[in-house]
């Protein structure tokens, strides 16, 4: 069976540099099938949204250049990976299926199965990790639980054993003499039309590996340096914007781990030693959330803390929209959602407060924000977005507590003092002067007038008065407290 090949399953791991895999698959010297699965099927499995898939189209094109120039080009097939996955691995003689590892819980329930039936059909199944610094089952408590708060799970991450370095991208793969016919990527219809509202998309993204790559690249050249102050500000490039890239598997944490070591990473003392462990320290995030979404499965549907199951949620249909379309009257507000909906991407700091606005001010319920960021987000990720809408709501592991309400003018104030994120976002306030930008309704008629702003008509007034909001909120808090 030495020519038997392997099927290489490739899912959220599009790259081949540091695929463990993929490399395991080049070493066995055996010819390669590389395989994407999209299912459409499967019912309650968290399918990638609107902007995700735009993405994905784009990753799974830069994908199959980059087989194709290394002999063995991506085979694109449709259906239940656990129903095409022993047919084909028949069809084709396969001695072996290789694949890295996934965490949500559907995919957990799948591949175990999976792996499973593989073996019990002869066949070599092997799973690897290649989208974690560490496993979730690698670190825990000195009770040996899992971890509910960040501070210690990073300790313990750090104190663990280091990742290992990141594996080359193999030079060439053996491809199968005759490769299986798979479905053109056009013929899956990932792209929006009619409308196209991913229009805007590409000129802020470069999905796949070389994009990722030079986002690392130019991230660590501009940005990384001031990081640490920077980070909370919206209006200018402050962050990585690696999320969709390191979401999808463009690249891994591996990677940015060894970036962040030739910046200096182990000398504390240095600035650069210190910037680079900070920028490290939200990737502990969003190994955090990993760890959470594994350990409590439920997290994309259960409040972490099972007091808030009686918390009284609104529901307004109309305040939901308002939200969603950026005109809910608070700028900062407003610009964020459009942020979104522009380019599927939105800045942390932002993201935090919308998020506030929508459970607090609004007392609408996290999943239903969780559900619109699902659909818009490009970075959209299970494990990320619900640990950081259970932690906004107040009802999540290590979560803010619910009392602390943002007040979006002060966060705006506080954080775009020059208004360059606001004016980009919310243009028909651009004239505004900076100390009316984000409260605009307390502008004197001749202010708004000179701005070309008509509260009401050009720009909302705010749809909820934020101290009322804010009494409205701490009452209900109050009903689930005890
Ligand atoms: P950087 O500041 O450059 O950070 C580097 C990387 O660290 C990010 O790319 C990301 O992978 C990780 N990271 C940073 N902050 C967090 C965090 N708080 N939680 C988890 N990982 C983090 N992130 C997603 O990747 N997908 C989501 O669906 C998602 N939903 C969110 C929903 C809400 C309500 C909030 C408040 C945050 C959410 N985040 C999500 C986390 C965070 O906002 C984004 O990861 C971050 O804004 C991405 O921008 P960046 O790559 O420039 O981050």
């Amino acid at each position: 069976m030495a020519e038997a090949p392997v099927i290489l399953w490739f899912r959220q791991d599009l790259r081949l540099s540091d695929n463990p895999a993929l490399a395991a698959a080049a070493k066995s010297g055996r010819p390669v099938v590389p395989l994407y699965i999209l299912d459409e099927e499967t019912p309650g499995d968290w399918a990638p949204g609107g902007a995700a898939r735009w993405w994905l189209h784009h990753s799974l094109e830069a994908l199959g250049e980059s087989l194709a120039a290394r002999g063995a080009p991506l085979v694109l097939m449709r259906g239940r990976a656990e129903d095409i996955l022993p047919r084909l691995a028949k069809r084709l003689g396969a001695g072996a299926v290789y694949w890295n590892r996934c965490y949500e819980p559907h995919a957990v329930a799948r591949d175990t199965a999976l792996k499973a039936a593989l073996k019990s059909d002869g066949l070599e199944a092997e799973s690897f990790n290649a989208s974690l610094l560490f496993e979730p089952w690698a670190v825990a408590t000195k009770a040996d639980k899992p971890f509910s708060v960040f501070t210690p799970f990073w300790k313990a991450c750090l104190a663990h054993e280091a990742p290992p370095r990141p594996l080359a991208a193999p030079r060439a793969l053996k491809p199968l003499a005759k490769a299986p016919r798979g479905e053109r990527l056009s013929a899956w219809r990932l792209l929006p039309r009619k409308p196209d509202w991913a229009q805007g998309f590409a000129a802020h993204w470069t999905p796949g590996e070389a994009g990722a790559k030079a986002r690392l690249t130019s991230f660590l050249g501009a940005a990384l340096a001031d990081y640490a102050e920077a980070r909370d500000r919206p209006g200018g490039e402050t962050t990585s914007r690696l999320s969709p890239h390191l979401h999808w598997g463009e690249i891994g944490p591996r990677q940015v781990w060894q970036a962040m070591e030739m910046q200096g990473l182990s000398d504390g003392r240095t600035r650069a030693g210190k910037t680079a462990a900070k920028f490290l320290s939200e990737l502990g995030w969003r190994e955090f959330s990993y760890h959470l979404l594994f350990h409590f499965p439920g997290l994309p549907e259960a409040n972490f803390r099972a007091a808030f199951d009686a918390f009284p949620w609104r529901r307004d249909a109309k305040a939901l929209r308002a939200w969603q379309a950026g005109r809910t009257g608070y700028p900062i507000v407003d610009a964020g959602m459009r942020e979104l909906w522009s380019t599927g991407w939105m800045h942390n700091r932002v993201r935090m407060i919308v998020a506030s606005f929508l459970t607090k001010h609004l007392l609408i319920d996290w999943r239903e924000g969780a559900q619109w960021f699902w659909d818009t987000l490009v970075d959209a990720d299970l494990a990320s977005n619900s640990a950081s809408w259970q932690w906004v709501a107040g009802c999540g592991a290590d979560a803010a507590p619910y009392f602390r309400i943002f007040n979006p003018v002060l966060q705006g104030e506080k954080f775009d003092p020059a208004g360059a994120y606001v004016r980009r976002w919310v243009p028909e306030l651009a004239g505004l002067p900076d100390a009316a930008l984000h409260k605009p309704w307390t502008a004197g008629e001749a202010v708004l007038r000179a701005a070309g702003v008509a509260l009401g008509r050009t720009y909302p007034k705010p749809m909820v008065e934020h101290a009322a909001a804010r009494t409205r909120a701490l009452e209900a808090f109050g009903t689930i407290k005890g």
